[in-house]
C-alpha cells in the first residue's frame, strides 16, 4: 500500500531565509506537487531566545513570493496543527509522559559540569564521549534524593543497543549502532523541548512521508527514527542533500549578502530566476532551458538528486534572471519602468528594451537614452561622429524631418553613399550615445522625432577637426 505523500518545510525563524533553506523548501514542495501530495509549513520556534516573529513573517512572505504555497501551516490549520511549535507544548508533554510511562525515557539529574567532566574523562580514556548513563537506573529513592538537592532534571531517551538502518534517498543505505548513540536529552532542564525531539514528534504526528533536508541533519536521523517508533509512528523516508556552497567552496551562510533571498528580491531578481537556479542545485533536469514552475514540478525526480556539493554561482543566477526577464509578463517589467520613464511610456519602453534589462536598475541606465539628455560624447565617440562628415548628418536630418522610420533612414544614408560600419556605428553613436544596445529600429520606434532631430543636430555640430 502506498502512503500519501506529505512533505514539510520546517524552518527555525532565527534569521533571514538564505538560499540553502529556500532550496530545501523548494525540493519538498516540488516533491509534494509532483505526487499530488501535501506540503506543510511548520515553524520550529522552540528556541524562544533566538526565534523572532519578524523572521517568521519574512520567511512566510518569501515562500509566497516564490509561489511555494503550503496546504497546512500557521494560519492554515487542520487537525494535525497547530503548526507553530511554540503552540504545541501540550503535544510534547503528552509524548514525554508516554515515553516515561513506557520506561523509554528517564530523568537525568547530572549537572552540565558533571556531564562535561564525564565527557572529557571518556575522551581521555579513548572511549566515545556519549552519555555513560549514571541516571538510567535510578530508583524512586535515588530520584527523590537528587530532587532534594535542588537539581532540576532533563529527560533522556533510553536507546536500546542494536542496529538502526535506513536507505537515504540521496546517500543510499545507512547503518548506525544504537549503542554508539548514548541516551540523549529530549527535554532540557529548563523544560524546553530539544530540537531533535519536537522535530521528530511532529514528523510522526503530521504523518510526514518524505523529509528532504540538509546533510547537516544526518546524525539526527537515527535518534529521530527511534523516537518516532517509540511513539508508535512510522519514520518518514529521509533524503539528505549536500549543502549549498559558495564559489570558494565555503558553506553559504546567513551573513552572505547574495545568499539571502530578501536581498535578491530587493535587487529585483524574479522568483522564476531563483526557482530555476535552485531546482538545479543538487538536482538534474533533462532540460537545460527555462522551465516554468509546472515544468519544474513535472521534471522533479528523487533519482536525479546528486551527492556532489551544490555550488551557488552569481553568473548562473544572472543567466536565469535573463531568462526570467524574457519570460516575464510585460506588466512585471512595466512596474520596473514606472516612475523612471515618462508616464504612459512604460509599455513601449519595455517592448523596445526587454533584452537589455536584467534588473530594475537597468531601466535607469536606458531611460535617459530613450527620453532624456545624453552626456557630452567621450572623445572616441566624438571622433566617430565628426568623421562621418556633414553630408551624412544632413542626409539623416532630412530623412527624419520627412518622417522616415528606421528602414527609410538607413535607405537615405545608403543613397548618400554610406554602408556597413561607416553607416551604423555613427548612427547608433549619435542616437544613443553608445555603441552597444538594442536594435536601433526598436529604439527609434519609441524615441520622439524631436529627440532624434536634436541628437542628429548635435552630431552634425561637432567640428570635423575635433579628432
Ligand atoms: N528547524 C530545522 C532547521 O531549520 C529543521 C530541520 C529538518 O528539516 O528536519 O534546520
Ligand atoms: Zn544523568
Amino acid at each position: 500500500m502506498s502512503v500519501p505523500v506529505i512533505t514539510r518545510f520546517a524552518p527555525s525563524p532565527t534569521g533571514a531565509l538564505h538560499l540553502g533553506n529556500v532550496r530545501t523548501a523548494l525540493f519538498n514542495w516540488l516533491y509534494a506537487r509532483r505526487h499530488g501530495g501535501r506540503f506543510v509549513l511548520r515553524i520550529e520556534d522552540t528556541d524562544r531566545a533566538r526565534s523572532d516573529p519578524a523572521h517568521e513573517q519574512s520567511l512566510v512572505a518569501a515562500l509566497r513570493w516564490l509561489g511555494l504555497e503550503w496546504d497546512a501551516g500557521p494560519g492554515r490549520d487542520d487537525l494535525a496543527g497547530p503548526y507553530r511549535q511554540s503552540e504545541r507544548g501540550a503535544v510534547y508533554a503528552a509524548a514525554y509522559a508516554r515515553l516515561e510511562a513506557g520506561g523509554q525515557a528517564y530523568p537525568c539529574y547530572c549537572s552540565s559540569l558533571e556531564l562535561e567532566f564525564a565527557r572529557k574523562a571518556a575522551l581521555q580514556a579513548g572511549r566515545p564521549p556519549r552519555y555513560s548513563g549514571p541516571c538510567a537506573a535510578l530508583d524512586g529513592a535515588g530520584r527523590a534524593a537528587r530532587l532534594a538537592e535542588g537539581r532540576s532534571p532533563s529527560l533522556r531517551f533510553r536507546v536500546t543497543p542494536g542496529p538502526i538502518e535506513y536507505t537515504d534517498l540521496v546517500r543510499g543505505p545507512q547503518r548506525f549502532e544504537g549503542g554508539d548513540l548514548g541516551d540523549f536529552v529530549i527535554r532540557r532542564a529548563d523544560g524546553s523541548a530539544a530540537f531533535l525531539f519536537s522535530n521528530a514528534v511532529d514528523d510522526g504526528l503530521m504523518q510526514v512521508s518524505h523529509v528532504l533536508r540538509g546533510e547537516d541533519h544526518v546524525a539526527n536521523t537515527p535518534r529521530q527514527m527511534l523516537l518516532i517508533q517509540a511513539l508508535g509512528g512510522t519514520p518518514p523516508a529521509y533524503g539528505h542533500l549536500p549543502l549549498l556552497v559558495g564559489a570558494a567552496g565555503a558553506p553559504l551562510s546567513k551573513r552572505d549578502g547574495a545568499a539571502s533571498l530578501a536581498s535578491l528580491a530587493e535587487a529585483g531578481y524574479l522568483p522564476g530566476a531563483v526557482l530555476n537556479l535552485l531546482a538545479r542545485l543538487g538536482h538534474r533536469y533533462g532540460e537545460d532551458g527555462w522551465l516554468e514552475p509546472a515544468a519544474l514540478v513535472a521534471g522533479f525526480d528523487l533519482g536525479a538528486l546528486g551527492r556532489a556539493p551544490a555550488h551557488f554561482d552569481e553568473a548562473q543566477l544572472r543567466h536565469w534572471q535573463k531568462e526570467a526577464v524574457q519570460h516575464a509578463p510585460a506588466s512585471v517589467l512595466e512596474a520596473w519602468a514606472t516612475g523612471r520613464v515618462p508616464p504612459g511610456r512604460e509599455a513601449d519602453f519595455v517592448a523596445a528594451l526587454r533584452a537589455n534589462l536584467l534588473l530594475p536598475a537597468d531601466v535607469a541606465e536606458w531611460a535617459p537614452v530613450v527620453y532624456g539628455e545624453l552626456p557630452c560624447p567621450v572623445p572616441e565617440l566624438a571622433a566617430l561622429l565628426a568623421a562621418a562628415g556633414t553630408p551624412f548628418w544632413d542626409a539623416a536630418l532630412a530623412a527624419v524631418a520627412a518622417g522616415a522610420d528606421y528602414a527609410n533612414l538607413v535607405a537615405a544614408l545608403k543613397a548618400a553613399g554610406k554602408s556597413g560600419a561607416a553607416l551604423f556605428k555613427p548612427l547608433r553613436a549619435a542616437l544613443t550615445g553608445r555603441l552597444d544596445g538594442p536594435e536601433l529600429a526598436r529604439l527609434m520606434a519609441v524615441m520622439s522625432r524631436s529627440l532624434l532631430t536634436a541628437r542628429l543636430e548635435a552630431a552634425r555640430r561637432l567640428p570635423a577637426g575635433s579628432l
